[in-house]
């Protein structure tokens, strides 16, 4: 557990320079600690460092880390679903989670506001938007995306609308990381401009153990760090 704090001194370290290049404050950016390849020890252990926000994107693995962590009750955990969420996981993941950063269609958006309702929970999500433009990956075309914030804010009184979310493309040309992420940025902008956006619509969540320098650069509120942490 020696490593992981060897870790997290690293990669606050590189957050402050950062930070301190762009004339941001650390305390602007939440560091969502991604636990995907983490052992309950290692989670632990970042916990016991003071860390409270935590990210997974599979289901099993949430619910272990959930219940396993519930056991500390001393300061407020809070666990994000970070990864592409299949409508029929919603009700079974809705429960462990404060906030969900991967709604890309309004069906999508139906089912968390339905179940919500049901538990008499509001949960914060983010769009995520496909600003890299590679096949492959999730996301709502950039496009169409104000349109889905608008439809989002108007019909569903189950969820606070909190953000956009975007994955930039894995790869050493920073170029296209950046350009990724000024098309986040300049989306966001433009909806949180407009008469649609709900009050709570301020959060960016870009940047991972890749490119979370550039992602502080460009305006990220929200960083999702795994394997620079747990490595
Ligand atoms: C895995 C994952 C991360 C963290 O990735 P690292 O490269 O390990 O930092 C962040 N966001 C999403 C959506 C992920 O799936």
């Amino acid at each position: 557990m020696e490593q992981i704090k060897k870790n997290l001194d690293k990669l606050e370290q590189r957050i402050s320079v950062a930070c301190e290049k762009a004339g941001r404050k650390r305390e602007d950016i939440l560091l969502v600690a991604v636990t995907k390849t983490a052992s309950l020890e290692q989670i632990k252990a970042v916990y016991d460092l003071g860390y409270r926000c935590f990210g997974e994107n599979r289901l099993p693995h949430l619910k272990e880390s959930y219940e396993f962590i519930s056991k500390f009750p001393q300061g407020q955990v809070q666990w994000d679903m970070i990864g592409h969420l299949q409508r029929n996981k919603v009700s079974a993941i809705l429960p462990l989670v404060h906030r969900i950063h991967s709604v890309d269609s309004l069906r999508l958006a139906a089912e968390i506001e339905k179940t919500a309702a049901k538990l008499d929970k509001k949960p914060d999500i983010f769009l995520q938007v496909n600003c890299s433009a590679e096949e492959q990956k999730y996301g709502i075309d950039p496009n169409q995306a104000a349109e889905l914030a608008h439809q989002i804010s108007e019909q569903f009184h189950s969820l606070n609308l909190v953000g956009l979310m975007t994955m930039a493309e894995f790869t050493s040309d920073t170029h296209k990381i950046t350009s990724t992420f000024r098309l986040a940025k300049d989306l966001f902008e433009k909806i949180k401009s407009s008469s649609f956006a709900p009050s709570c619509f301020g959060r960016l969540s870009i940047g991972m153990t890749n490119d979370y320098e550039i992602a502080i650069a460009e305006g990220a509120t929200d960083i999702r760090v795994g394997s620079a942490i747990f490595a």
